[in-house]
């Protein structure tokens, strides 16, 4: 055996955004189950790897924790993985940065209409713009203050800060792209790294939910009350999606 094998029967294939499955009534759930051809799919699923770039040999932990280790002078340091959603995002500290493209000038690059400017110099070809978005990200057990860094946002989002800022046209560095905004409220699986000074980058970061949030903006947090016809179905489907996440964690 290569690995364990979690079965879980009678589930529905459902399309929205892009294939899940829920359960059903008749779901059941086994370990190991004997029949023939197991192992052969053992070693088909063992051979897709991992299909984002997180390391999930990464110890977990909450937010909660996260701020614990944050605050802790001996352990702090260090990368973790985390469930969460992002629940703010700071408009007002930018989105992206690009340093000059002059050598030995460290100063900040700031688009202008059809050039590109530091403190001292103009350039007409674009600098490597890199994403840069603070946020604050939140699970079941708190809250806490999260830099997103190029390489998780270009993940997420599927392109680079210079498409964004230059094919999709958003040049303005105190107004989020919308595109960066509907990453509000939905369930990422991140990799965060505590610096050394206690604050929080996140290294990696992708999409474990296909279900998107009905309400996708900020009023998420207090409609849900006033819509109980909905629970029931979310509820459905959150317990169907962490099934078939089980599923492949164990694969
Ligand atoms: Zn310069």
């Amino acid at each position: 055996m290569i690995g364990k094998a979690l079965v879980v029967t009678a589930m529905t294939v459902t399309f929205f955004k892009s294939y899940q499955l829920e359960s059903t009534t008749a779901t059941t759930v086994e370990v190991n189950p004997d029949f023939p051809g197991l192992q052969r799919y053992l070693e088909k699923f063992a051979n897709l790897g991992d299909p984002e770039n997180t390391d999930n040999t990464l110890q977990k932990l909450t937010i909660a924790e996260l701020q614990g280790r944050a605050h802790d002078h001996v352990l702090k340091s260090g990368k973790f993985l985390c469930y969460a959603k992002i629940t703010t995002m700071h408009d007002y500290r930018g989105w992206f940065y690009a340093n000059c493209t002059v050598p030995n000038c460290l100063n900040k690059v700031l688009p202008e209409e059809d050039t590109f400017v530091c403190a001292d110099h103009v350039m007409k070809e674009a600098p490597t713009f890199m994403y840069y978005l603070n946020t604050v990200i939140t699970d079941d057990t708190g809250s806490i203050e999260a830099s997103f860094f190029n390489d998780s946002l270009t993940h997420l989002i599927g392109y680079t800060c210079n498409q964004m800022m230059i094919e999709k046209k958003n040049r303005n560095p105190k107004e989020i792209p919308p595109v960066i905004k509907s990453l509000t409220g939905i369930q990422l699986l991140l990799t965060v790294n505590i610096k050394p000074n206690g604050s929080l980058g996140v290294d990696s970061a992708q999409k474990t939910s296909t279900i998107t949030p009905t309400t996708p903006d900020s009023k998420t947090n207090t409609s849900t009350r006033n819509q109980p016809e909905s629970i029931g179905k979310n509820k459905k489907q959150k317990t169907g999606e962490a099934k078939a996440r089980k599923l492949l964690q164990h694969a």
